[in-house]
């Protein structure tokens, strides 16, 4: 069983879309107009990084606590 645990961050790059609190409401939450991650160290969740991979300003990062290797947005 995996013990992996994600770091989620949002930068000030957000635009305020709304898209991952959108796509992902346990997961992103808008305050203020502005995305922030309702937990800043999650399991691991697909939902997470195609929301960081879908972001228009690239403002998610998800960064595997273990490694620190950066998970998403990929190039
Ligand atoms: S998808 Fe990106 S730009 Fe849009 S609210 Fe979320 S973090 Fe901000």
């Amino acid at each position: 069983m995996s013990t992996d645990r994600w770091h989620v961050e949002v930068s000030h790059d957000c635009i305020g879309s709304g898209m991952c609190a959108g796509a992902a409401p346990e997961f992103f939450r808008l305050v203020d107009g502005y995305a922030e991650p309702v937990h800043t160290e999650i399991d691991p969740d697909e939902v997470v990084t195609d929301a960081a991979d879908q972001c228009p300003a690239e403002a998610i990062s998800v960064v595997d606590v273990a490694s620190g290797k950066t998970l998403a947005p990929v190039d």
